[in-house]
């Protein structure tokens, strides 16, 4: 049987790998191997693949048979190319050995370079390039990298002796010691080492090449690595590469150098040459910082106003092959890479190529002009973006340039940045608005009552709380800058104060929030508004053209809906009705529905709140112009909207005239155990049916004069939360319907609408088939259905979810990525099941899950109508969508089709 191969050499314009053999190659070997075979010039080398990582570990730590022999094999075939052999004291072989995997993994050991150098093949080298300075320049480096990485000798030991032995000759750079420096400074490493290890520096060439190489195995089960391992799902199977590759040398002398560069702007996106490189000098010392590295173009150069030249200016040969060689890897990978470089001697070598990372920016304006350029299509421009990131472009951010003054640092609950005054109760935020203040609202923490006051501020600071916090969830669905948790501010509301950081801020000192960081910053600091058009609006489009499902919001104020709509929302996917009924000029009508002994004061109290509520929903109905706007009835525990404490049961009694006693026995009457469970959702309407009643006359009168003023058909979509039976959901239908034939019948018109439900109970999942029956349409209120289904509740998960996820029990919350394995199965079951009875039902989410793009995935999956999402995020959706399309995972399904 022949024996298996271990190692792939590349180098000469060959190889015998490509990019396509990145699992047996790592990212590294493959790139340098496609490099080769499209005739770029790679100094020759040869890749050791992961397979023998493996190998290495089922074996006990010991290498597979045939290993030697091919790398010594291999090395002398890269000797012969460069026409230099290994260990050979005349004309020594150096090279860089450097770990590779699929994927690229810090905490792993990086790169050893010079390898091969020892007294006798440093002064080999010395002779040869008729550089002594170069030559022990390099021998010192290697030691002290290899020491190191490989041996342990911590870095910081040669640091101090190369320090100590500058001061002692009055030098100031490197670049001043001489040969002769660079010789006194080698004895003094190899003491070092001797010292540390108890045995000298290895001299014989062949021990330090299966050190470094070992290293890198060794490496790849390190602490680190396992970490970074496990926090990113790579699997301990896949091991790493070892690329052993001749060294180029950057460092000799002034027509030698290296760099590192993007082929463009890894910030902006602009297509112009972007990094720097370093004259005289290998590749650790651009990482270290040592020097200044300098501009590759004059144009960076003149806009950095840097003093020393530009690879441009400085070495314009190298540099317009460098040019050329970076318009060919794009045109060869279709995708902006990011590039290692060394010059030796004026010749150009390539040591890297990969993508290069971006920001959101970047890879909007790369995707884009890449089809403008013919490099890749629409679809292919469309999977580079990652929707999560376009949560960066969609707000205001601060101004990069503007000096920070930070106070404190929260959790980044909600993105953008805003400044405006503090304020520290829910009544002032409003009233200052009113007066056309902006405001922040500093609060401990929020609850639903504060909503008018969220609505009324620029911005929400909170010292409590975690990302699914009341504050979080509210401000990200209203589109507000929230910083929550932030845990260092002492709020005195007493005082009107906070304390952060040493400093005392009173009502009415200026902030700046940036939900965006998580960081709360005094004083007003300027802001950049998003750009919406060009870039953004082109991908956009394309996205819309390849998705299936449809995307709405969740929205229930005009502001919200045009914000939503102007993200290119194609209707409404829940409006949460009793966010209304917060509204100032309508609590108090509510709370004395509330408080009503019968049936009939209940009416009179609704009778109050039925114009304001018909008013609503046509606003909505106009900004929708006649797209689909599901308007789900009351759905929180009654108790939620009345006052708490004596000071605010006293004010309300005075307020109305209501007995206190009497209030105060109904506030008894309506408390809770266990309120999430109790009395809520469709469970209202079956109490108190002239509440859903109502809600749904103001619906039908208020579709009826939208329909009117606009000229737009409306069809409302009516939808009973929380319903667990089918029973529920046909008391709640009888009486919907005959509402709307009393409307038809006093306004002489004919209503076009819709009666559905939400699937939020595991039950309602299951009976989803008897259900349909009756229900025009499901949403999946997967928040609920999360809650129900784990058992968790959604307002106290935070306490304990970062433990589960500290400890591993579960890899992500829940409640902000859809469980698939459980919660999904019920989605999953609910669909099919509703669609057994009514082929045609429109499906659609309306949880958080609506606005995360591997939930979206799931929804594609499952063949849903349409998401749903806060308006922020409905751009993301929009382009997860097309993504989780173009994926196929739709293909599957006996879904309905587009709606
Ligand atoms: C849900 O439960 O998923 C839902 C959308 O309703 P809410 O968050 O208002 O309970
Ligand atoms: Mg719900």
């Amino acid at each position: 049987m022949a024996e298996k191969k271990w190692v792939y050499s590349f180098g000469d314009g060959k190889a015998e790998g490509a990019a396509s053999m990145r699992d047996l190659l790592g990212g590294k070997g493959a790139n340098l191997a496609e490099m080769s075979n499209i005739g770029l010039p790679v100094p020759p080398g040869f890749t050791i693949t992961t397979e023998v990582c493996t190998a290495f570990y089922e074996n006990d730590r010991n290498y597979p048979d045939g290993l030697k022999e091919q790398v010594e094999a291999a090395l002398e075939q890269v000797g012969k190319a460069v026409g230099m052999s290994f260990g050979d004291p005349e004309n020594p072989l150096l090279v860089s050995v450097r770990s590779g995997g699929r994927a690229s993994m810090p905490g792993m050991m990086d790169t050893v370079l010079n390898l091969g150098l020892n007294d006798e093949t440093a002064a080999g080298l010395a002779k040869r390039a008729g550089d002594e300075r170069f030559a022990y320049d390099s021998y010192r480096r290697f030691i002290s990298m290899y020491s190191d990485v490989v041996l342990g000798v911590e870095h910081h030991n040669f640091e101090e002796i190369l320090e100590y032995y500058k001061e002692e000759q009055e030098y100031s750079l490197d670049t001043e010691l001489s040969a002769t420096d660079w010789q006194d400074v080698i004895h003094r490493y190899k003491e070092r080492v001797e010292e540390e290890l108890g045995r000298p520096f290895p001299q014989d060439v062949n021990e330090q090449l299966w050190g470094a190489v070992g290293a890198v195995f060794g490496s790849w089960r390190n602490r680190r690595a396992e970490t970074y391992r496990r926090l990113h799902n790579i699997p301990e199977s896949w091991g790493t590469a070892v690329n052993v590759q001749a060294m180029v040398f950057g460092n000799m002398g002034d027509t030698s150098a290296t760099g590192v560069a993007f082929t463009r702007n890894p910030s902006t996106g602009e297509k112009a040459l972007y990094g720097e490189f370093l004259v005289n000098a290998q590749g650790e010392d651009v990482v270290a910082g040592i020097r200044t590295p300098q501009s590759l173009t004059k144009k960076a150069r003149l806009e950095g106003n840097d003093k020393l030249p530009s690879m441009e200016e400085a070495m314009p040969d190298a540099f317009a092959e460098l040019s050329a060689v970076f318009e060919r890897l794009e045109r060869h990978y279709t995708d902006m890479q990011d590039v290692e470089f060394t010059v030796q001697e004026a010749k150009l070598w390539m040591l890297q190529t990969r993508s290069g990372k971006r920001t959101a920016k970047a890879a909007l304006k790369i995707a884009v002009e890449m089809v403008g350029e013919g490099l890749i299509g629409e679809e292919t421009a469309i999977s580079r973006v990652d929707p999560a990131s376009l949560d960066q472009l969609l707000h205001p951010t601060l101004d990069p340039d503007a000096p920070r003054d930070v106070l404190a640092t929260g959790l980044p609950a909600s993105p953008g940045a805003a400044s405006g005054e503090i304020v520290f109760s829910s009544d002032e935020a409003a009233a200052l608005r009113q007066a056309g203040k902006n405001v922040v609202l500093v609060r401990v923490e929020t609850s639903p009552e504060d909503i008018n006051g969220m609505h009324s501020a620029v911005a929400i600071l909170t010292t409590r709380g975690g990302m699914t916090s009341h504050a979080a969830v509210v401000a990200r669905g209203m589109g507000r800058p929230c910083v929550s948790g932030a845990g260092s501010i002492r709020i005195d509301y007493k005082s009107e104060t906070f304390t952060a950081a040493g400093v005392t801020l009173k009502k009415g000192d200026i902030i700046t929030v940036d939900g965006s960081t998580g960081q709360v910053l005094k004083g007003e600091i300027p802001t950049l508004q998003p750009e919406l058009s060009g870039d953004f609006a082109t991908l956009m489009s394309w996205a819309d053209k390849h998705r299936r499902m449809e995307v709405r919001t969740n929205a229930e104020t005009p502001h919200d809906a045009e914000t939503a709509r102007k993200f290119g929302a194609e209707g409404i996917g829940l409006c949460r009705t009793e966010h209304m009924f917060f509204e100032e000029d309508r609590i108090v009508a509510v709370r004395q529905m509330i408080l009503a002994d019968d049936a009939k004061g209940r009416r009179a109290a609704l009778e109050k709140i039925l114009p304001m509520q018909r008013d609503d929903f046509r606003q909505l109905f106009e900004i929708m112009h006649g797209l689909p706007v599901t308007i789900r009835l009351l759905d929180p525990p009654l108790h939620e909207f009345l006052p708490k404490g004596e000071a605010e049961i006293a004010d309300f009694a005075k307020e109305t005239g209501a007995d206190a006693e009497k209030l105060a026995r109904r506030l008894a009457d309506l408390a809770e155990t266990n309120p999430m469970l109790g009395h809520r959702g469709c469970r209202l309407g079956i109490s108190y049916p002239e509440i859903y009643e109502m809600q749904a006359r103001a619906i039908f009168e208020g579709a009826l004069l939208a329909a009117a003023e606009t000229g737009a058909a409306v069809t409302p979509e009516i939808m009973i939360p929380l319903v667990g039976m089918k029973a529920e959901l046909d008391f709640l239908k009888e009486r919907i319907v005959a509402v709307a034939v009393e409307v038809e019948k006093e306004k002489g018109a004919k209503l076009e609408y819709r009666i559905g439900t939400m699937i939020e109970l595991p039950r309602a999942a299951i009976m989803a088939r008897e259900i349909a029956e009756s229900a025009e349409f499901f949403s999946f209120g997967t928040n609920d259905l999360t809650q129900t289904t784990y058992g968790i509740s959604r307002d106290d998960a935070a306490h304990f979810m970062n433990d589960y996820m500290g400890k591993k029990i579960i890899a992500q919350d829940p409640f902000v990525s859809l469980d698939r394995e459980g919660v999904g199965e019920l989605v999953r079951l609910g669909a099919e099941r509703g669609r057994e009875t009514r082929p045609d039902i429109k499906l659609g989410i309306c949880g958080e899950h609506g606005g995360d793009p591997a939930s979206i995935a799931f929804c594609e999956e499952v063949g849903l109508t349409y998401v749903s999402c806060s308006p922020y995020r409905v751009p993301i959706a929009r382009l997860a969508a097309a993504q989780s399309a173009l994926a196929g995972a739709g293909n599957n399904t006996s879904g309905s089709g587009t709606a």
